[in-house]
C-alpha cells in the first residue's frame, strides 16, 4: 500500500453526528480531512478547530449533494483546497451526507421518495464518478448505508430501499475502480443517537429503550461508535478488504 503518512480524506456531512466523529478519529489516525456541510457553517468550523487541535489540518466546503448540477463546481472548488493542503489528490472519500424520511410504504409520496434518490443514491454515485480524477490511486471509498438494508422497521421503506442501492453500487464500483487499486466498501450503521430523524434514537426514551432491547450490547450507538469504525476500515491494514458491507450496530436484531 502507498496511502501517504498523512493521507487527505473528503467526508460529506462532516458538521455533525457521524461525519463529524468520523473526522475526529481519521484526524487521530493521521489523515487531513476536508468536510462538508449543507447549512451548519458554525458546527463545520467547531469540528475543524477539534481537528486542529489534534493537529491535523482541515477545511471545510459547502456542498448540497441532492444537487448533483452543482458537483462539477464542488470539484473545483475541492481543487483549490486540496492546493491549500499542498495536495493534488485525495486518499480517501467517505459519501456520509444525509437525511431521512419518515413514512409507511403506503403514505410515502413520490416527493419523499425523490429527495431520498437524490440524498442517498444519486448524490454518492454522481458525486463519486465527478471525483474520480481527484482520487489517487489506491484511495479508499467508504459508502455509508445503515442497517436498515438488512432488517426491516416499518416506517423507512423509501430510505432503505436507497440504501440497499448504495450498498449494490458499492459493488460495483468495488468491481470498476480496482484496475486502479482503490477499495470500496459499504459501512452499515445501527440505530445512532445523533441529530438523525429529529433526533429520535437520542431523544425519544421509548424508541431508545427499543433499540437497547433488540441490540446485542445493549444500547443505542453513539457516534463515537461508528467514527472508530470508519476510521478502522480506512486503515492500511485493512487494504484486502474491498467490496464488501460491514455492519456496525453493537449486534442489532442478529
Ligand atoms: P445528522 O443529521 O446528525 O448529520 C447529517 C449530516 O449530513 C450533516 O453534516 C448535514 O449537514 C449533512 N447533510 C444532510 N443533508 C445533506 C444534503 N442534502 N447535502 C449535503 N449534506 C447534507 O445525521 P447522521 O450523522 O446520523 O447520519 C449520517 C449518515 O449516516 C446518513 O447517511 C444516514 O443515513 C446514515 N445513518 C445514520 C444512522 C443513525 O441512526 N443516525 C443509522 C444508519 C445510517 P448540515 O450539518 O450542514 O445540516
Amino acid at each position: 500500500m502507498t496511502i501517504p503518512s498523512h493521507p487527505i480524506t473528503l467526508i460529506t456531512g462532516g458538521s455533525r453526528g457521524l461525519g463529524a466523529q468520523m473526522a475526529l478519529s481519521l484526524a487521530r489516525d493521521g489523515h487531513d480531512i476536508v468536510l462538508t456541510y449543507r447549512e451548519a457553517a458554525g458546527a463545520a468550523q467547531a469540528v475543524l478547530a477539534q481537528i486542529q487541535a489534534l493537529g491535523r489540518r482541515a477545511l471545510a466546503l459547502p456542498l448540497d449533494v441532492a444537487d448533483a448540477s452543482g458537483f462539477p463546481a464542488f470539484v473545483e472548488q475541492l481543487r483549490g483546497a486540496l492546493a491549500r493542503l499542498s495536495a493534488t489528490h485525495l486518499n480517501g472519500l467517505i459519501n456520509n451526507a444525509g437525511a431521512g424520511t419518515h413514512a409507511s410504504f403506503a403514505e410515502t409520496t413520490p416527493t419523499q421518495f425523490d429527495a431520498m434518490v437524490a440524498i442517498h443514491l444519486k448524490g454518492p454515485f454522481f458525486l463519486t464518478q465527478a471525483l474520480l480524477p481527484l482520487l489517487a490511486d489506491e484511495a479508499r471509498v467508504l459508502n455509508i448505508s445503515s442497517g436498515l438494508a438488512r432488517f426491516s422497521i416499518p416506517g423507512y421503506a423509501a430510505y432503505a430501499s436507497m440504501k440497499g442501492a448504495v450498498e449494490v453500487l458499492s459493488r460495483y464500483q468495488a468491481k470498476e475502480l480496482a484496475a486502479r487499486g482503490i477499495r470500496v466498501n459499504t459501512l452499515a450503521p445501527g440505530a445512532i443517537a445523533t441529530d438523525f430523524g429529529g433526533g429520535a434514537v437520542r431523544d425519544n426514551a421509548e424508541l431508545n429503550r427499543f433499540v437497547a432491547s433488540v441490540t446485542a450490547l445493549g444500547r443505542a450507538g453513539e457516534a463515537e461508535d461508528i467514527g472508530g469504525a470508519a476510521a478502522a476500515l480506512m486503515r492500511p491494514g485493512a487494504g484486502w478488504i474491498t467490496g464488501q458491507r460491514v455492519e456496525a450496530s453493537g449486534g442489532m436484531f442478529l
